[in-house]
């Protein structure tokens, strides 16, 4: 079950699934004082001038109890592509641009933070348990190349047991508000199989032409497909587009919007 917690104003949103210090970070509790970026904006690009992200990074971090010079979250591409991090990756993409891309990392290393950019997307945390852990960020085009099971796939070959595995499937644009044309359906279709994109791609019968996604919902099935218990994968039931006063969405504000992090460290 997803909780909101409050620390020094700073809203946050924790899963019981997860053991391990994490995070999903809310639009409440920073210093942005642009109206599109008000106030947490924790996303470089966004309109805000650095010092002001790097001070709204330095309160999410102490919210979640993690030293933002552990954090490494690297520029995010769509892919499927789920990077084993350790030390020397610390600091990418928060203090420093690295030299590489991806949308997702495992690690089994203590002091590496793994933090994903979302806005609308879908951010997942994943715990083994036993010391081994990741994240990963799901667009549309990421959960249908399915990253989340690529996740899955890299803790177990660093040892995790899959029937241990705890999920956290965080806020995103829920299937009411998401929208989406046939293009969609088709390219969603050639990526994932028509199979999940039917269960999960609906046409709705009252606007005609017209679908609605639910990538949360798609993202759980990857899981159980992959051998994920369903007790153990959290859900959370917000709408990043309906509720706009507590996150950002990037659907719902055209795209000027700041950014959230989902975090997790052992
Ligand atoms: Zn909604």
């Amino acid at each position: 079950m997803f909780s909101i917690i409050d620390r020094d104003g700073v809203k946050l949103l924790v899963s019981d699934k997860i053991k391990e210090k994490h995070g999903f970070s809310t639009r409440v509790g920073g210093v942005s004082t642009l109206e599109h970026t008000a106030s947490l904006n924790l996303g470089y690009y966004r309109g805000d001038d650095k010092e002001t992200v790097i001070e709204n990074l330095r309160r999410f971090s102490s919210a979640v109890s993690i030293p933002l010079e552990d954090f490494v979250s690297v520029t995010q591409i769509h892919s499927a592509e789920v990077r084993y991090t350790a030390e020397e990756d610390r600091g990418g993409g928060i203090f420093y641009k690295a030299d590489y891309e991806c949308d997702g990392y495992v690690t089994n290393r203590q002091g590496v933070a793994l933090c994903v950019k979302t806005a609308d997307c879908v951010p997942i945390l994943f715990s083994s348990g036993d010391g081994i852990v990741g994240a990963v960020h799901a667009g549309w085009r990421g959960t249908a190349r399915g990253i989340a099971a690529v996740c899955v796939e890299r803790m177990v070959s660093l040892g995790a047991e899959r029937e241990n595995i705890t999920v956290a499937i965080g806020p995103s644009i829920g299937q009411c508000c998401y929208e989406v044309g046939e293009d969609f359906y088709l390219e969603f279709s050639s990526l994932a199989g028509k199979v999940l994109t039917d269960r999960f791609v609906i046409r709705s019968i009252k606007s005609s032409g017209k679908y609605y996604a639910d990538i949360k919902g798609a993202n759980k099935e990857i899981l159980l497909g992959v051998g994920i218990k369903e007790d153990n994968i959290d859900v959370s039931d917000m709408c990043t587009s309906c509720r706009d006063d507590l996150f950002y969405s990037h659907r719902k504000s055209g795209g000027l919007r700041g950014s959230m992090c989902s975090v997790i460290a052992l």
